[in-house]
């Protein structure tokens, strides 16, 4: 039997979010202490679990079919591999720091510093970009003390809520690039293969779609239908439910997480009552 392959991070930030979202795409994978590779539950599959800056050269060698990485060391690995999607987990931006009292102005500060950092290559493609000239110091981890320990004058790392930067008295001037948990994979020829990729991939569409999308439920007079109706995007557009009290009708739709607040808001300034929102578990188009 064909078993698709997919790495994913062994230990370290994106390992529990690829876990869920193999787990809400119903694949249950025992993530077995030291095991480098487990059977799936649910699905052909085989996880294979490695370093997260080793799994682009695995899926361009072939080693495994798919890898979830994060987008930042795509750049670093410089491999040649296709996103296929994006996982809207493990969001973070690679930002350029410098001690909080220090006086910066503009980029051109830089010239002639030493910026550590454990990205080179995305590091390296902005100061070329910028035309700077400033000397990198390679570090693997703890990237944040070296100003405080004198081994460089700027940091580069990756940030999310800027908690650490703060903490060593460090301060963000500049962002390089945003990254988040992507779905990588290399050249596929094996046709069964091909399948079982678009089978996966389709399941984890319908659950990221489902993620970013919420039911509402919502009861309003009869007169204020179109209204309600203009508001709500839906997926066609909402259903109407009839209720009991002849004037009023019960109205069913989806509506999107990032406008969210503005929408209930929206509804609640026109009468809607008894507002539910309800999360959904998978969404298929
Ligand atoms: P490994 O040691 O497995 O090679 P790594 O050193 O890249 O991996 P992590 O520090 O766990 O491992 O980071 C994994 C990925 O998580 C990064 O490539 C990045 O995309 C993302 N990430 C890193 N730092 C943060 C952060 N502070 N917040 C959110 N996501 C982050
Ligand atoms: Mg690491």
């Amino acid at each position: 039997m064909t078993l698709l392959k997919i790495a994913i991070q062994k230990s370290g930030r994106l390992n529990e979010g690829s876990l869920k979202l193999l787990k809400d795409c119903g694949i249950s994978v025992e993530n077995g202490g030291d095991k480098l590779k487990a059977r799936a539950n649910g699905f052909d599959l085989e996880v294979i679990f490695l370093r997260n800056s080793d799994i682009p050269h695995y899926v361009e060698d072939g080693v495994v079919h798919l890898g979830i990485v994060g987008e930042n060391v795509l750049v670093e690995s410089e491999s040649k591999v296709r996103i296929l999607e994006k996982l809207g987990f493990s969001r973070c931006r690679l930002a350029l720091a410098v001690p909080k009292e220090v006086d910066y102005n503009d980029i051109n500060w830089l010239n002639g510093k030493q910026i550590a950092t454990s990205y080179p290559k995305a590091t390296e493609a902005f100061l070329i970009e910028n035309n700077l000239t400033a000397s990198l110091h390679l570090i693997s981890g703890s990237v944040e003390i070296s100003p405080a320990l004198g081994l460089a004058d700027a940091v580069c790392d990756l940030v999310s809520s800027g908690n650490t930067l703060f903490s060593n008295g460090l301060k963000e001037v500049a962002v390089l690039m945003r990254s988040e948990a992507v779905l990588i994979q290399g050249e596929i020829n094996d046709l069964q293969v091909k399948q079982l990729v678009q089978q996966l991939q389709f399941r984890i569409q319908s659950v990221l779609n489902a993620r970013n999308f919420k039911y509402v439920l919502l009861n309003c007079p009869v007169s204020k239908i179109d209204k309600m109706n203009a508001i709500l995007p839906g997926m066609k557009s909402p259903s109407i439910i009839p209720l009991v009290d002849k004037n009023w009708v019960s109205l069913h739709s989806v509506i999107q997480e990032n406008d969210f607040w503005n929408v209930i808001d929206a509804l609640k300034a026109e009468g809607a009552e008894g507002i539910l929102i309800v999360p959904i578990e998978k969404m298929v188009y």
